[in-house]
């Protein structure tokens, strides 16, 4: 027997847990806790526990597939490859413009890296995007004008020394339960937890202070609370006064926001948010930290920057227990921004519209031409499809037909295009529509570096081999680029694409193997070899021109669209603990699904007895987009009006329901988080 313990790093949540991947002859059998790692120390949740589940699945792709008279056909490596390579060049001599990319937050940095490597060279566009824009784009956006940089600012560790923690817009507990774990580390020592959110979620529950607040109603919340803290002088005037500037516009803006007013719009009382502002301004050191029900918005941007507000206006930034902290969703969200894979940026987010980095791009690749025009983001991209805008799509690694808002959207616009060519482990729902579908690796099957949230670079290492004739994904773009002509894709290992990474990335420059193999891992930035990594950032100045951190006078705006005569309820949507994203991964794991086999809808104690609903009765949910039947779960854990649906039951999805008409204009997010709906029961 041949029995083997593989470091490496979860493959779900941001946090990035490390623990060791236990195989015997060959197969996966479990994962041992690495109690060195500094991340989790040896603890894991049930996700990780039950990471290695999927991996052996008998549906794994395990050869190339091409679609003949709407079937699929297995296909040699060779056909499959060279049909996508002349379609490509094909449709890039007609216009590269007409072609379109997507990348993946679940792929390493080396894969994120070459895949936009590709687009960018060998195609001639910047239509490459991931689902970033559908989670952490305003995060990105929003940090950047407040305080120059797009990043979590603090480490996950530095939470534990916080004396308030603030969370809005996450259930932390249940979402990254192992940055939860440093919460409760604070809570240990005496930290107070305030929690903003439409439902009273298991982190809810653990609150000192709780604020039941309606959806879309954030950038109004936190002026009532800033509100407060300028009335009561407990603003730090030594950081406002040092540190920052434009403060004098915020302070016009936010009087407009009396607590009265504000409860008006959020439904929170204002003796609540009174109590909340005075405990998190009165704190030595508060941490925020927030999620997607900060940055789903089509306001999400100006929302993260309404958190940047708060956390300057009391000095709570660049000292472990303070900052502001987006917690990342998928495993290598933060990477595969980091490497480029976004329509603005080439790696280390130098933007394709600076004609020195242009130039600079050129001579590292040794190429010519660089497209200096922004591409399209996700959204934008299945609008084009379905306008015939976009006539093809390779996406690698994600899933739109469960993802992304508007389903039947999305089914339209993939159906409209001349070519989709798809890169996955498994026929997900959108594999299905392809043209031709490749089969790649998992993560249990390959080397490579995943960044975690806080900005940690760390290695995944490869357990066991992968399933038939299944490749890396970064080996199938590589050879897609060769068979199209180019020759800067001659890499042999990720190791040595990590090796060109850090050539032209600046965060990542000192960061080199033997330094990446050690536990402690590095934060970036991280500018060269002596350089011991960031794992607080803006702790002297900002990463901002003059050093100072902005602040924006933001107002309140309300949702895209509101509740109605016919759709009374604002819809919410969000993950769960036991699974993570489109499910199709989490779903194919015995023990998780078997936790939380299908999806369902939360409805509120008293709307469900007004509409004659009884828990786990089937109701029918309605939007101006579709209709979807599940189950009821009758709870007085959410706020009268609202319902919740998690998102990643394709059965029951609940993107069928939500929108993708408005964009916020800087990050171009959907207004995913507030749809308006009805919810009827279902008679007969
Ligand atoms: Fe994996 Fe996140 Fe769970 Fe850690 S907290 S084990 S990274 S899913």
């Amino acid at each position: 027997m041949n029995l083997e313990y593989t470091p490496t790093t979860c493959p779900y949540c941001g946090c990035g847990c490390g623990f060791n991947l236990v195989s015997v002859d060959g197969r996966l059998v479990g994962v041992e806790p690495w109690k060195r790692n500094p991340v989790n120390e040896g603890k894991l949740c049930p996700k990780g526990n039950f990471s290695y589940e999927f991996v052996h699945r008998d549906d794994r792709l395990t050869t190339p597939l091409i679609k003949e008279g709407g079937k699929f056909r297995e296909a040699t490596w060779d056909e499959a490859l060279d049909l996508v390579a002349s379609k490509l060049s094909e449709m890039k001599e007609s216009n590269a413009e007409q072609l379109a990319f997507l990348s993946s937050a679940r792929c390493t940095n080396e894969e994120n890296y070459v895949f936009q490597k590709f687009v960018r060279t060998v195609i001639g566009t910047n239509n490459v995007d991931h689902c970033a824009r559908l989670c952490h784009g305003p995060s990105v956006a929003g940090l950047a004008q407040t305080f120059g940089s797009g990043a979590m600012t603090n480490s996950l560790e530095s939470c534990a020394h916080a004396d308030v923690v603030f969370l809005i817009g996450t259930n932390t507990l249940e979402q990254h339960p192992l940055m939860w774990r440093r919460v409760l580390q604070a809570k240990d020592k005496g930290a107070k937890i305030m929690v903003a959110d439409p439902r009273f979620t298991p982190s809810a529950k653990q609150a000192d202070l709780y604020l039941p607040f309606k959806s879309g109603t954030d950038v109004a919340l936190l002026n009532g609370m800033m509100n407060v803290i300028l009335e009561e002088g407990l603003e730090d005037k030594e950081f406002i006064e040092n540190r920052t500037t434009d403060f004098e516009e915020l302070k016009a803006m936010v009087k407009k926001y009396p607590v009265e007013e504000v409860s008006k719009i959020t439904g929170v009382a204002p003796e609540l948010i009174r109590e909340a502002a005075i405990m998190y301004a009165k704190a030595d050191n508060a941490a925020l930290l927030f999620s997607m029900g900060i940055t789903q918005h089509t306001v999400g941007t100006e929302n993260v920057m309404s958190t940047s507000n708060l956390a300057m206006l009391t000095g709570n930034i660049g000292r472990p227990g303070t900052g502001v902290n987006p917690l990342r969703g998928q495993n290598n969200v933060q990477g595969a921004c980091d490497m480029g894979a976004l329509p603005v940026s080439f790696p280390g987010y130098q933007a394709v519209i600076n004609e020195e980095l242009v130039s600079k791009m050129e001579t590292s690749w040794g190429c010519s031409a660089l497209s200096p025009t922004p591409g399209l983001t996700v959204v934008e991209i299945m609008h084009a499809a379905h306008d015939g805008d976009i006539k093809g799509l390779y996406i690698m690694g994600e899933n739109p037909m469960v993802s992304d808002p508007d389903i039947q959207h999305v089914e339209a616009a993939l159906n409209n295009l001349d070519f989709l060519v798809v890169q996955d482990i498994f026929l997900t729902e959108t594999a299905a529509l392809a043209d031709v579908v490749l089969p790649a690796m998992s993560w249990a099957e390959k080397d490579g570096t995943f960044t975690s949230t806080e900005r940690r670079v760390q290695y995944v290492r490869k357990a066991v081999d992968g399933p038939g004739e299944a490749r890396d994904d970064w080996a199938i773009v590589s050879e897609i680029a060769t068979r199209m002509g180019s020759d800067l894709f001659n890499f042999n290992s990720p190791q040595e694409i990590f090796e060109e990474v850090r050539s032209v990335t600046p965060q990542y420059a000192g960061m080199n193997q033997e330094r990446l193999s050690k536990p402690e891992a590095l934060h970036w930035p991280c500018p060269d070899e002596e350089h011991p990594g960031t794992p607080i950032l803006h702790a002297e100045r900002f990463a901002t021109a003059d050093g100072l951190g902005v602040f924006k006078a933001i107002e309140w705006k309300p949702p895209a669209e509101n509740p109605d005569e016919e759709y009374p309820f604002i819809l919410t949507t969000g993950r769960s603990l036991f699974h993570w994203h489109t499910g199709s991964m989490t779903r194919r794991s015995e023990t998780l699904d078997r936790e939380m086999p299908s999806g369902w809808v939360e409805i509120n104690t008293e709307d469900a007895a007004e509409l004659g609903i009884k828990n786990k009765e089937m109701v029918r949910v309605k939007t101006r987009r579709g209709e979807i039947e599940i189950g009821a779960k009758v709870t007085p854990d959410i706020i009268k009006g609202t319902v919740f649906i998690p998102f990643h039951f394709a059965e029951s999805a609940a993107n069928i329901l939500t929108s993708g008409d408005q964009l916020d204009p800087f990050a171009k997010m959907p207004e995913l988080k507030v749809s308006a709906a009805s919810v009827q029961k279902i008679t007969g």
